[in-house]
């Protein structure tokens, strides 16, 4: 399977080069340019296979240019029990909101207790091996810009990963006090934290910077060493995120909730479209999909654009209780529009450059249609995220993120405006003892200026949810990262912590 730039269809890659690359040289995305295709005998031979075998499958079909063996080894170290509370990374719970089903598909049971664990535990994997084929010999430094989750996420994947650095940098207030702590703390001899003195867009920049000034890659380059992309535009992100669609398909099948060929509804709370992309990709091949809801909070640039065709970023940015959702531009939509668009690269990089340019784009009418078709745009504020997790966990003791509990608000709008009963899986991205203090407002009314640690422990008291093992064991742990930089000063504190002249 080959892969071209969606701003450049003469711009072709094998996946490993597509994994090392990151993003395309012309700023497009790359992606497959055929997707394989599963029947329903396809599904059906995945029905007796645990979440590791289904993993194996995909991504053989994904990445041709890897041995079998290479797949195992990396789909082997990613998925344990050690690192995911069980065999199973991707468990459903059954449970029920105003009446309806709300199947919640908990992808938060990793290291980090956010989704991102389901792509970052096996990147760092998948990047090394496209590396060594590749690049030979050359050691990969990633570097991060990070409103919280990813960073972490990204630290516990590459940590004494061989042949790979890895430097994180967040804004210095713009992260939740667990966030912080995640990060801070983290152990491993190979990786490196620094805040910003600014915001999330100014650290993001900062990297931007970095990646493509000629004269520090060379300096890398001299020193053996190159850099590459942890984020969520690099299709080692995205892929993994396919197979936990497909498996959970499977566990509805295997639990009797569906039969065998049944189109189930989607509900993804969406910030930079990935997760969401993944998917719609599993759709395109084969998965039998419905409606894809896509969820927003009060940043409800998605919202308009499924309900008008009209992208426009041109708007004010509320800090929400769902910070990882608090974007205004996300990236893998490039991926659905060339894919609506026809495969269209031309297309598709007027779009992007308008958005450049103007900060604004309208799409045409047949796609506007292909997207009303499968797409269901939806928001909701802070009040509304708040009295959901109060319902879900008055109603069924069930507690959710903040994140996950915009997926269902948005969810049950959907039903109470179209009748839809079509069964829904509905993601969850973090785990609620993430965002303690509004997860605690939420159930309690108020958070009495308790410390962050001092929350945790009041949320599991009142609600008798477990908390996890991972953010447990971090209550004692030294921070060992205090370094503030000013995002000038980036490429020189990279290079220096690289021990690069
Ligand atoms: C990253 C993140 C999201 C958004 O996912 P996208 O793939 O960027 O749309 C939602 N919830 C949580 C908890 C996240 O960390």
């Amino acid at each position: 399977m080959l892969y071209n730039s969606t701003e450049n269809k003469n711009e072709v890659v094998s996946a490993s080069q597509a994994i090392a690359q990151g993003i395309s040289k012309d700023g497009g995305l790359f992606v497959p340019q055929k997707l394989p295709s599963y029947d329903t005998d396809t599904l059906k031979s995945f029905l007796g296979l645990n979440y590791k075998g289904i993993a194996k499958k995909v991504f053989k079909d994904f990445l041709t240019d890897f041995t079998e063996e290479e797949i195992d080894d990396c789909v082997n170290k990613a998925y344990t029990a050690a690192k995911f509370e069980s065999d199973n990374p991707a468990p459903i719970s059954y449970k029920k909101y105003n009446g309806n089903d709300a199947n919640i598909l908990e992808l938060w049971h990793g290291p980090t207790c956010a989704f991102k664990d389901m792509a970052l535990q096996i990147l760092p994997h998948l990047l090394t091996k496209s590396l060594k084929k590749t690049n030979d010999g050359k050691d990969a430094v990633i570097l991060v810009a990070t409103s919280g989750d990813t960073g972490k996420a990204a630290l516990e994947g590459f940590k004494d990963v061989d042949h790979t650095k890895i430097i994180v940098f967040y804004p210095v207030d713009g992260v939740s006090p667990m966030q912080k702590h995640q990060m801070t703390t983290q152990d491993g001899s190979n990786l490196c934290v620094c805040a910003i003195e600014g915001n999330f867009d100014d650290a993001q920049t900062g990297v931007k910077k970095i990646f493509t000034t000629e004269e520090i890659s060379e300096k890398l380059s001299n020193n053996n060493m190159m850099f590459s992309s942890a984020n969520s535009i690099n299709w080692g992100r995205l892929l993994p995120q396919i197979v936990y669609y497909i498996s959970s398909y499977c566990t509805l099948v295997n639990d009797n909730k569906i039969k065998l060929g049944d189109k189930i509804n989607v509900v993804v709370p969406t910030g930079n479209f990935g997760n969401i992309l993944a998917s719609y990709y599993a759709y395109c091949m084969g998965l039998p999909v419905n409606k894809f809801i896509c969820a927003s909070n009060s940043n409800n640039v998605l919202t308009d654009f499924i309900n008008t065709g009209v992208y426009d970023k041109n708007r004010n940015f509320f800090t929400t209780i769902s910070p990882s959702m608090d974007i205004l531009v996300s990236s893998n939509l490039e991926r659905l529009l060339y894919k609506l668009s026809g495969d269209n690269d031309v297309v598709t990089k007027d779009w992007m450059t308008k958005l450049k340019t103007e900060g604004k784009y309208e799409v045409t009418n047949e796609v506007k249609e292909k997207i009303k078709s499968s797409f269901y745009g939806g928001y909701c504020d802070d009040n509304e995220t708040k009295s959901t997790i109060a319902k879900m966990f008055k109603d069924e003791k069930y507690l959710c993120d903040t994140h996950t509990a915009v997926a269902v608000s948005v969810y049950n709008k959907y039903v109470e405006e179209t009748g839809d009963k079509t069964p829904t899986v509905i993601a969850s991205t973090a785990s609620p003892y993430k965002f303690s203090k509004s997860v605690l407002e939420a159930v309690n009314g108020s958070c009495d200026d308790l410390s962050e640690f001092d929350m945790v422990d009041k949320l599991n008291e009142i609600t008798g949810t477990a908390i996890p093992k991972p953010l447990l064991s971090l209550k004692d742990k030294k921070s060992r990262f205090g370094d503030v930089v000013k995002s000038e000063n980036m490429p020189e504190y990279v290079l220096k912590t690289l021990g690069v002249k």
